[in-house]
C-alpha cells in the first residue's frame, strides 16, 4: 500500500484482485439455471473471500461484516459485480444482503438470534416474498391479495406468491400479507407446514438466484413470527426497498464495465475493412456511448448513497437513479454485443450470460414507467406548490 492510498483503495484493490484471480476462472455459462452448482461454487469462493477479508461489505461490524457505508459500498459492489459469481462469493447479493439490512432495524431479540445472526453468518439464506401472480399484487402492493387471518392467537396465512428470488434453498420467507390491521411482513420457516415451493419459474437470467412460485395454504405462524409491527409492512418494506435499488445499481454497473472492457479489447484485435474495428468511427461512437453512459450512471448511484449515508430521503433520486442506471446498464451491454459480433452471443463469453442479466432490472424493483410516474408525479407537486 503507498502512503496515499486510501483504506478503501486499498480494499478495491484486493476485491478486484479477488474477482480476477479467483473468481473469474470459475465463470461457467453451464452454471446458468443450475442453483446447486452455484451453490457449491459460491460456498468454496466465500471461504476464499474470507481468508482475503473482503467477507460482508455491506454487513455491520457486529454482526461479522466490514460495515462499508453505502458511499463505500458503490466502490466495492461495482468491482464484485464484474462477475455474476462476485456479488454472492462477497455476501453481498440480493436478497440476502438487503434482508440483513431490513432485520436489523426490525427484528426482535429473539429474531436476532435466530435469523439476523446466521443470514449474516451465511448459515443460513432468505427471501423476500411480496409479489403475487395476477390478480394479486404486481407493480401494485395494494393489491395484495395473500392473507394472514387471526385463529386460536395465532395467524394463518394463506396466498400465492411468485418471481420470489433466492426462495429455491432458502431457510425462511419474509412474507407480506394482508390482515385487518393492514399489510404486515411475517417470518415463516421454510419447513412450516402449509408452506410450498411450487416451482422454480423458467427465466431470462440464470445467475442471480432462482425465482420461485410459493403456496401459502393454512400456513400457521405465532405473533413471535411478526416482523416489525401489524399493519406497517409497507412502510418497513422502504427499509429494504431503496438499499435493493441502489445495490442493484452498484453491482450491475461492475457487469456493464465488464462488457464493456471485453468489447473493448475485441474492437482493438479484429479487423475490418482494412483496419481495426477500433478505427472505425461508427464503433468510436458506440465505445463513447457507453463510457457516458457509465459515467452518468456512477455519479447518480453514487449522489444517492451519500444522501442515504446522510439520511436524507432519497425517495425522487432513488428512482430517478434506478430508472437511468437500470436503462443504461442495458445500453452498455447491448452495444458490447453488437460490437463483438457473433462472439458476443456466444457461450464462448460471459457477454451472452450479462446481457440476460440485466434486462429483468428495468422491471423488478419497481418497472422504469412505474418509477416515472412517481418520479413526475412528485415532480407537478412540487412545481404546484412553487409560487412563481
Ligand atoms: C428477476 C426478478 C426478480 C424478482 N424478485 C422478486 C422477489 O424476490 N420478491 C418479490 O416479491 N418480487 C420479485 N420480483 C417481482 C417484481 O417485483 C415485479 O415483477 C414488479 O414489481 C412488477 O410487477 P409485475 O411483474 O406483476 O408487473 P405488472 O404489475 O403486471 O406490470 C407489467 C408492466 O406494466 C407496466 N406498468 C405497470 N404499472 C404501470 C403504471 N402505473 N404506469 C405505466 N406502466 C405500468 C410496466 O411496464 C410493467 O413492467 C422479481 C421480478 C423479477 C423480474
Amino acid at each position: 500500500m503507498s502512503d496515499s492510498q486510501t483504506p478503501l483503495e486499498t480494499l478495491r484493490l484486493r476485491v478486484r484482485a479477488f474477482i480476477d484471480e479467483d473468481v473469474i476462472p470459475c465463470e461457467d455459462n453451464a452454471l446458468a439455471h443450475d442453483f446447486a452448482a452455484q451453490d457449491r461454487v459460491i460456498c468454496s469462493l466465500r471461504e476464499k473471500a474470507r481468508a482475503a477479508g473482503v467477507l460482508g461489505p455491506g454487513i455491520a461490524r457486529e454482526l461479522g461484516g466490514l460495515g462499508l457505508s453505502f458511499r463505500e459500498r458503490a466502490v466495492i459492489l461495482e468491482e464484485a459485480g464484474r462477475s455474476l459469481l462476485g456479488p454472492h462469493a462477497l455476501h453481498a447479493g440480493p436478497p440476502d444482503e438487503t434482508n440483513i439490512l431490513m432485520l436489523a432495524k426490525l427484528c426482535t431479540d429473539a429474531q436476532r438470534e435466530r435469523y439476523l445472526k446466521p443470514l449474516a453468518a451465511g448459515t443460513a439464506r432468505s427471501c423476500f416474498a411480496m409479489t403475487e401472480p395476477p390478480p394479486g399484487a404486481g407493480s401494485d402492493p395494494s393489491m395484495l391479495l395473500t392473507r394472514a387471518t387471526r385463529r386460536d392467537g395465532r395467524w394463518v396465512i394463506d396466498g400465492r406468491k411468485w418471481f420470489i428470488s433466492g426462495a429455491l434453498g432458502a431457510d425462511f420467507a419474509i412474507v407480506m400479507a394482508q390482515t385487518d390491521g393492514g399489510p404486515t411482513m411475517f417470518i415463516v420457516d421454510t419447513d412450516t407446514p402449509g408452506y410450498r415451493m411450487v416451482r422454480v419459474i423458467d427465466a431470462l437470467d440464470g445467475f442471480i438466484s432462482s425465482h420461485c412460485e410459493l403456496d401459502f395454504e393454512g400456513c400457521t405462524v405465532g405473533d413471535d413470527a411478526v416482523l416489525g409491527e401489524v399493519g406497517e409492512g409497507f412502510g418497513h418494506a422502504q427499509l429494504r426497498l431503496e438499499p435493493a435499488r441502489l445495490t442493484h445499481c452498484m453491482r450491475f454497473i461492475g457487469a456493464a464495465q465488464r462488457a464493456l472492457d471485453i468489447a473493448a479489447r475485441y474492437v482493438v484485435g479484429r479487423d475490418s475493412f482494412g483496419k481495426p474495428l477500433a478505427q472505425h468511427q461508427a464503433v468510436q461512437t458506440l465505445i463513447a456511448d457507453s463510457q457516458i453512459d457509465l459515467y452518468a450512471a456512477r455519479l447518480m448511484t453514487c449522489d444517492v448513497a451519500t444522501r442515504m449515508d446522510a439520511r436524507q430521503s432519497v425517495k425522487q433520486e432513488s428512482s430517478m437513479a434506478k430508472v437511468f442506471v437500470s436503462e443504461a446498464v442495458g445500453r452498455v451491454v447491448d452495444r458490447a454485443v453488437q460490437l463483438t459480433g457473433a462472439f458476443g452471443i456466444s457461450g464462448d463469453t460471459v457477454l451472452s450470460a450479462l446481457y440476460r442479466e440485466v434486462r429483468p432490472f428495468r422491471i423488478f424493483d419497481g418497472a422504469s414507467e412505474v418509477h416515472r410516474a412517481a418520479i413526475a408525479q412528485r415532480a407537478l407537486r412540487q412545481c404546484a406548490t412553487t409560487t412563481r
